[in-house]
């Protein structure tokens, strides 16, 4: 269902989101500004999103009668994860507009079906890629691409995990193993001046908006600090972004993370139909943060400015960082977000913090 012919969506509607973790919460905190209600649905009572949220429906994913009721109460349908299962999606969308639409999630939750997508139908450079399904098939592609090459499983990878650099050939066989026989990619190694990332909407009207560069600094595979707007912004990854968005007919905010290399190009490495983790620095920015760019975007209202009016930081209090809350509150030009998660765990996400650096 298209809602681009349709009138916005008024203050009082209410916003289904699958997924009730911190991106959830933070969607929920950015409608509630707007005047809108939000409806969570998760596997898990009393998540991050729910301490904020009018309703909380708890059930499995694949509960169709459940998800059926839940999207049936609401006026519109989002979600703040990826991994959506398809059934999910499309129960949902039966019963109310669902944004960003189904086949956003089916792009997006497929390394190989990402990567072809982005480079044959939105004409966006990726890295070389192969797809992967036996030791055998590893082999001719690693002669195809050469070494060092990363080989990633297609579905449910993030934070580097269900990767492995393969370096020599001596790696082949032990690599494979690591795939735990799932169909994988194989990817040329790419050798990048730096990470960087676009975080961008359209809505259902077609009217589209992007922030500046971000430039992200990973640690252990995790985001750690994101910076923007970054140095030497020419303006090309926002243009790519909304080339893949028009692809996908998309409606909501997108993440496209890049990697550039030392002449400038730029290769797609993912893209995430949904807020992200390196636009979190929009929430202080003095402009319409991501969070609210989303909600407006999928409610039909007008995108707003998207101008930050400081230069940012973002860093991310991995699991025990969040335990320094009241050195961070001391500093100035310093703003807190903590998710509320009540079990602090090693690689946890527990909150980020968004400094003005300029
Ligand atoms: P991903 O899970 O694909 O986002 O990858 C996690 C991180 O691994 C990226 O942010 C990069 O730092 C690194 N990485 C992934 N793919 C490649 C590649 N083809 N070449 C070099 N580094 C990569």
């Amino acid at each position: 269902m298209t809602k681009t012919d349709q009138a916005p969506l008024s203050p009082g509607s209410i916003i289904g989101i699958l997924g009730g973790g911190q991106l959830g919460r933070m969607l929920s905190l950015a409608a509630a500004r707007l005047g809108f209600e939000c409806h969570i649905f998760d596997p898990v009572w009393g998540g991050p999103a729910s301490h904020v949220s009018r309703f909380e429906t708890n059930a499995s994913y694949d509960n169709v009668d459940a998800v059926l009721s839940f999207a049936k109460s609401c006026d519109v349908v989002t979600y703040e994860f990826e991994n959506v299962p398809a059934l999910t999606a499309k129960t949902a969308a039966s019963a109310n507009p669902l944004f960003p639409n189904a086949q956003a999630l089916n792009v997006a939750q497929d390394r190989f079906t990402e990567k072809s997508f982005i480079r044959d139908t939105a004409k966006v450079p990726v890295a070389l890629f192969e797809p992967v399904n036996s030791v055998h098939e590893l082999k001719r592609a690693v002669k195809k691409l050469g070494l060092p090459a990363v080989l990633k499983t297609r579905r449910f990878g993030y934070d580097g995990k269900g990767q492995v650099i393969i370096k020599s050939e001596g790696d082949i066989a032990e690599a494979w193993k690591a795939m735990k026989d799932t169909p994988a990619i194989l990817e040329q190694f790419v050798t990048f001046k730096r990470e960087v990332s676009v975080i961008a909407a359209r809505s259902s009207t077609g009217e589209t908006a992007a922030y500046p560069l971000i430039e992200n600094v990973h640690k252990n595979h995790i985001l750690h600090t994101s910076v923007a707007p970054a140095a030497e912004d020419t303006g090309r990854a926002q243009g790519l972004a909304v080339q893949i968005m028009s692809a996908l007919d998309y409606v909501g905010v997108m993440a496209c993370e890049f990697f550039e290399l030392h002449d400038g190009a730029l290769l797609v490495n993912e893209i995430a139909p949904r807020v992200h983790n390196s636009g979190h620095w929009t929430q202080d920015a003095g402009c319409i943060d991501q969070f609210e760019l989303h909600i407006r975007a999928i409610t039909g209202w007008p995108l707003g400015d998207t101008t930050p009016a400081h230069k940012m930081e973002m860093t991310n209090l991995i699991g025990q960082d969040v335990e320094n809350w009241s050195e961070l509150a001391s500093e100035p030009k310093t703003f807190i977000h903590l998710y509320g998660k009540r079990e602090v765990k090693p690689a946890r996400k527990m909150g980020h913090v968004n400094r003005i650096i300029d």
